[in-house]
């Protein structure tokens, strides 16, 4: 029997204080490499793992960095009150979408990224592999579709 479609999974931040389970598979994965995306990871860039907001559960505190970064509204940075991890990512553009980080997914064997923005403030040692789309800036619609 092959899996269906609306398989679904689960995640969990680094203390296990907050959990989310997730229906169906992301609408899109990305990286993100801009210079706030690299100093709330701590590392070069962020996985957004991007799903429908009705498709996933949070179960746990969650604080919340709020910034307006482009002139569209805030961009929520959501993480464990308790040991810090990146958890999610919601945005005042697009309300209909949720972007999980992929570091938190308990199976992150499926995750395949497709696209990368600000590829441009990248750290000058990280090469992409081929398959993943890589763009100098944010064009419209790469996360929000
Ligand atoms: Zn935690
Ligand atoms: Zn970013």
């Amino acid at each position: 029997m092959q899996q269906q479609q609306n398989e679904g999974g689960t995640g969990r931040c680094l203390c296990g204080a907050v959990t989310y389970r997730f229906e169906g598979r992301p609408s899109s994965v990305g990286l993100c490499q801009c210079e706030r995306c690299q100093r709330q990871s701590g590392s070069a860039f962020l996985i957004g793992v991007v799903f429908p907001m009705e498709a996933v559960t949070i179960e746990g505190r969650l604080s919340t960095y709020e910034s307006r970064e482009s002139g569209d509204g805030a961009l929520r940075r959501h993480f464990c009150a308790t040991c810090g991890s990146a958890v999610s990512i919601t945005l005042d553009r697009y309300p209909e979408i949720r972007s999980m980080m992929g570091g938190t997914l308990d199976d992150k064997s499926s995750l395949q990224p497709s696209f990368a923005i600000w590829c441009s403030s990248g750290q000058p040692w990280l090469t992409l592999p081929a398959n993943i789309t890589c763009h100098s800036d944010y064009p419209d619609g790469t996360f929000g579709q």
